[in-house]
């Protein structure tokens, strides 16, 4: 068998509902990603604060779409930049007390992440990314993990680790610092994306696609926001060559996730359990999805012919939200 076929991206001939129909067919849809935008965002509250907040991933849920304050207009394209960095780069009281934590200063530079924590892997079939541990650039000290990443399914390349998510339990929060070299772009990519064991093995994406960043679910193809211009433009960009915190939450228990970008959670990342058009009305056409995470794997996996050069630093997983200061 085919392992493009068993392990589709969403380019090419797949279509994904209507709306992305209507977008691949239509010329133009690419460039709007990033316009409109900003709306939900609550941020704000408890937000920012590396304790709190958490808990139960409940409460925080419904909570935090309140809008209003997002008018920052923190989503536009190349902007988000915006507040965070407190530019220190220093991780959380309790990272070292969490599953996985790793600002990557222990590594050389010019070798691989850990061992003891990470793996490099190229799953099914292996090409012309590299991954490397760098110490010319870096969000925190001196290193990080710089992925040079290729254009190509087979040129994809991956550090992971098997043994966090299982220690969290099933709500799985992340943090980390990501750095692109270059604008996402029209075509889709990945890079993160984690093994779900309740769905057949099969991966929960996070990447880009329509020069924004989208969840993307192998199983079935569906992505997080849908992708017409509206969803797409609820979605958010990285700048290039800055240091974005990505958060994120899974909820295994039912199946809800969020998205947060510089402590701005993203309305066009968030599924909340209730089918909302242009966001996870597509996402949640796949009845009963509780995802069972095995691993947590950064890189990049190109289903296009997209290189890009990509940065990460303070790594962590946790069972409540670990803030990016
Ligand atoms: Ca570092």
């Amino acid at each position: 068998m085919n392992t493009l076929s068993k392990f589709p991206g969403r380019g090419g001939l797949r279509l994904v509902g209507p709306l992305a129909l209507a977008c691949s067919v239509l010329a133009g849809c690419s460039g709007d990603g990033s316009s409109s935008t900003s709306a939900s965002t609550a941020s704000g509250s408890g937000g920012d604060s590396a304790t709190s907040a958490s808990t139960t991933g409940a409460g925080g849920n419904a909570a935090s779409t309140t809008s209003g304050s997002g008018t920052t207009g923190a989503a536009t394209t190349g902007s988000s930049s915006g507040s965070t960095s407190a530019g220190t780069g220093g991780m959380p009281m309790n990272c070292s007390a969490l599953p996985l934590c790793d600002d990557f200063e222990a590594a050389t530079a010019g070798g691989p992440p850990s061992p003891s924590t990470w793996a490099i892997v190229s799953p099914n079939c292996g090409g012309t990314g590299t991954i490397a541990v760098d110490d010319t650039v870096a969000h925190s000290g001196t290193r990080s993990v710089k992925v040079t990443g290729k254009g190509g399914y087979c040129n994809h390349v991956f550090f992971v680790n098997t043994t966090a998510p299982a220690a969290v339990g099933k709500d799985i929060y992340g943090r980390y610092y990501l750095r692109l070299g270059g604008a996402l772009g029209d075509a889709h990519n990945t890079l993160m994306t984690m093994k779900d064991t309740a769905d057949n093995g099969k991966d929960l994406r996070l990447g880009g696609q329509k020069s924004v960043m989208i969840w993307n679910r192998e199983s079935d193809d569906a992505t997080l926001p849908e992708l017409s211009p509206t969803g797409a433009g609820l979605s958010v960009s990285p700048t290039p060559q800055a240091w974005h915190c990505v958060e994120f939450l899974v909820k295994g228990s039912d199946g809800q996730m969020q998205t947060w970008l510089d402590s701005v959670e993203v309305a066009g990342l968030h599924e909340d359990g209730v089918p909302t058009p242009d966001i996870d009305g597509q996402w949640l056409n796949k009845a009963g999805w509780k995802p069972s995470l095995a691993d947590l794997k950064l890189g990049w996996e190109s289903y296009g012919n997209d290189d890009m050069t990509l940065w990460f630093d303070d790594v962590a997983l946790g069972p409540a939200r670990i803030g990016c200061n």
